[in-house]
């Protein structure tokens, strides 16, 4: 048994505790509490003190593609345009051998865990560079097959058996830390016998599903109306695709597929009703804020989904569009935006962020019964995280210390199912 001790533990689940503790036992955390009495109830029990930091659960990055992190800064002098920036992003892509993303997606998955990632919500197109980077990081993880560009009924049931048989082939190297999902990748490139045939799988099978939704103007002005770019790129290959004329949500609500309970990753252009019927349905949410941010989408109306009950976690994107994993960074970020949004209903606390980083994350990936917090029974995923910077002092508030004054680069350790993925020093 192994003692973990700090100036703080952050259990998630119950407030901060003083001079706190977890015990790990193989795999699993046996009790957490104050270290003084741990270290009496125990006394077995090896100490590993971590000194002035705090011990939080992992962070859950919930929307990644860690095989395009060798983009990171290509697509910066991109003329802030949706349609130009997926261009080019594809134009890149195609230039990439198969052992530059996997490489890549190695090195962004180590970058994760240095961050204090346990557990991706990782969206691969290209084999299994994100599923092989996990499990070489010893990371947790739902590597969700996405879909090619299939917005064509008339091939829908081809391109679904192209699909399952990518998904069956990182199935079968599936493990117990990471799983395999699917992803139609959004509402304009994917169509809608295509979009049935996905969700009527993943509710028989029981398998977790991820969608880009409601990200930008081009996809609404689309969904809604009909008009606009995409129209121009359906044309050009010859698509047949007719616009439902209603919001993405809607649309994909009334597909059928909000009933397979999908994580829809950014939500930033949702009405009233958008937020009603993903609540109604328990779907959840990916809140990427950075993400949106320096596209220029917009900011997704986090307080909103809170408010409506809606499991909510926060994720990086990729790199070529935030640059960097840093869900401490994503956090307060998260909040900024829901307290600087002009249409903002509520207060958002570093506390309301830290648990969207951790359990929120848990729960849209629907993993909340083994991580998300530091509680006797979970899976040992915990990150520590330094105090001891200058610019983190005096700690008054240590929620909003780790929030509003740390970043990834604090991380001083990374632990899952109680294995060191990364340690500082
Ligand atoms: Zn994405």
């Amino acid at each position: 048994m192994k003692l973990f001790t700090a100036k703080f533990v952050l259990p998630v689940s119950a407030e901060p505790i003083q001079n706190g503790a977890v015990l790990i036992e193989g795999d699993k955390i046996k009790a957490v509490g104050a270290f003084d009495d741990l270290a009496v109830k125990f006394p077995s029990a090896e100490t590993h003190d971590m000194g002035n930091a705090a011990v939080l659960p992992g962070f859950v990055n919930c929307h990644s593609h860690l095989e395009i992190t060798g983009m990171r800064g290509a697509l910066d002098s991109v003329e802030p345009d949706f349609r130009l920036w997926l261009l080019k992003l594809n134009a890149l892509r195609s230039e990439m051998s198969d052992k530059q993303i996997e490489a890549a997606a190695l090195a962004g998955a180590r970058e994760g865990a240095a961050a204090g990632v346990t557990c991706f919500g990782d969206i691969g197109r290209y084999g299994r560079a994100g599923l092989n980077a996990l499990k070489e990081a010893g990371l947790r993880g739902i590597l969700f097959q996405e879909t090619d560009f299939s917005p064509d009924n008339r091939t829908a049931d081809d391109d679904f058996l192209l699909l399952t048989a990518k998904f069956e082939d990182l199935l079968a190297d599936a493990t117990d830390l990471v799983s395999v999902g699917l992803s139609p990748h959004s509402p304009y490139t994917v169509g809608s016998r295509l979009f049935e045939l996905i969700a009527q799988f993943a509710i028989i099978n029981r398998l977790p599903l991820t969608i880009h939704a409601a990200e930008s103007a081009n996809e609404i002005e689309l969904l809604e109306k009909g008009t606009g770019f995409f129209t121009e790129v359906y044309e050009k290959y010859d698509v047949e695709w007719q616009s439902p004329l209603c919001s993405p949500v809607e649309y994909l609500d009334r597909m059928g597929v909000l009933s397979a309970k999908p994580l829809l990753a950014h939500c930033v252009r949702v009405s009233e009703s958008d937020i009603e019927r993903i609540a109604a349905s328990g779907a959840r949410i990916a809140h990427c804020p950075r993400s949106n941010a320096k596209l220029g989408h917009g900011w997704a109306p986090f307080e909103k989904f809170l408010d409506a009950g809606i499991a909510v976690g926060l994720g990086s994107d990729s790199v070529a569009s935030n640059n960097i994993c840093d869900i401490l960074g994503e956090a307060a970020l998260a909040a900024f935006a829901a307290r600087n949004r002009h249409d903002s209903q509520r207060f958002i606390t570093a506390s309301d962020v830290l648990r969207a980083a951790t359990l929120g994350g848990a729960e849209a990936l629907d993993l909340e019964d083994k991580i998300g917090t530091l509680e006797a029974g979970k899976l040992a995923d915990m990150t520590v995280i330094s105090l001891d910077d200058p610019a983190q002092q005096p700690v008054t508030d240590v929620e909003a210390a780790l929030v509003f004054s740390s970043s990834a680069r604090d991380v001083l350790l990374t632990m899952v199912n109680g294995s060191v993925v990364y340690q500082a020093y």
